[in-house]
């Protein structure tokens, strides 16, 4: 008998697993078992399947022979990133400084 997952536990190895980190047979056995009965950690892996179609639709370069489209996902990606950081350093410093 495999042990009981909890959601969390699950989801957490869930994204590990999509992350690439290896499971022994056990866990991904538990894993796979509870995602198959559980509705709520299915609706999870939609979403994070979703997330994931999301995010390759920004970095794929639909031709890698042609510089410019490239350099225009390069500059979409860069772009996210810089706004990205500039909405967590930004807010709340240098409101003392005179
Ligand atoms: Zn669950």
């Amino acid at each position: 008998m495999t042990r009981k997952l909890t959601c969390d536990e699950a989801q957490g190895l869930y994204f590990d697993r999509t992350s690439e980190v290896e499971l022994d047979a056990a866990t991904n056995q538990a894993l796979d078992q509870h995602l198959a009965s559980c509705p709520d950690c299915q609706q999870f892996v939609e979403e994070v399947a979703d997330m994931d179609a999301g995010l390759a639709g920004v970095l794929d370069a639909p031709d890698l022979n042609d510089p410019e489209e490239t350099a225009a996902d390069v500059a979409r990606v860069m772009a996210a990133i810089r706004e990205y950081e500039a909405g967590r350093g930004g807010a709340g410093r240098g409101a003392t400084a005179t």
